[in-house]
């Protein structure tokens, strides 16, 4: 890394954030912090991040509103949820919003590492894979600029069409893309239900009609296939 990849930690637990601070700095990132949601919402906003690690309850402004002002602002600012406990709920609200990744407390800092790093490859990669992806039913995907017209995709939304573009002549089974897009070797449950969430507001977004998909088509016992036009 040329340039040293700038962090924002909005962490209100002080021996939290402190040890955060002190494992990136180790790892070569440069890093912020904030301790209320507040500041956290605008340092976020300041644009000047590579990526913001993002608390959940925080005095103020919570992470999840954080996430959304952000997502309004930039869809392709990387984030990542800390969330207090691994509860679905946190979980699906926290992807709903867009955040790239998720880790549940307590995480193993390993891990944490893994996953800003990962997140950082691909959104410095994504600016490399200009192309349009042809859907059967019409819909152009611009997958540099993250759009379809009006619509917009998250990054990892895009990352999806893109790795399912690519397999286009087979369905893709869901620990396949968990593997494959969002880096995760172990699935648990929660992750493969994490593909569902995330290929039902895809179908929301590309499908004509979201109740009997035509673009991504589940084929039992095997997965989802994109159907891609001429
Ligand atoms: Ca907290």
């Amino acid at each position: 890394m040329a340039q040293k990849a700038r962090l924002l930690v909005v962490e209100d637990e002080a021996a939290i954030r402190s040890g955060l601070v002190d494992v990136f700095v180790y790892h070569g990132y440069e890093v912020e912090t904030a301790d209320n949601g507040d500041d956290g919402l605008r340092l976020a906003l300041s644009g000047k991040f590579d990526l913001v690690l993002l608390d959940v309850m925080l005095p103020g402004v919570d992470g999840f509103e954080i996430c959304n002002r952000i997502r309004q602002q930039d869809r392709q600012q990387p984030v990542i949820m800390l969330t207090a406990k691994s509860s679905d709920e946190d979980i699906v609200q926290g992807l709903t919003l867009g955040a790239d990744d998720y880790v549940a407390k307590p995480f193993s800092v390993t891990q944490l590492v893994l996953r800003v790093q990962a997140v950082l490859r691909r959104s410095g990669s994504a600016e490399d894979t200009a192309r349009e992806i042809r859907l059967n039913n019409g819909l152009v995907i611009d997958s540099a600029n993250l759009c379809a017209g009006d619509i917009v995709f998250t990054r990892r939304e895009m990352e999806l069409l893109q790795y399912l573009s690519q397999q286009a002549d087979r369905p893709v089974a869901r620990e396949e893309l968990l593997a494959r897009v969002w880096g995760y070797a172990n699935h648990m449950e929660i992750e493969t239900r994490t593909v569902d969430i995330h290929i039902a507001k895809l179908r929301r977004k590309i499908e004509i009609d979201a109740s009997s998909p035509e673009a991504i088509v589940t084929v039992r016992g095997a997965g989802y296939r994109l159907m891609l036009g001429e």
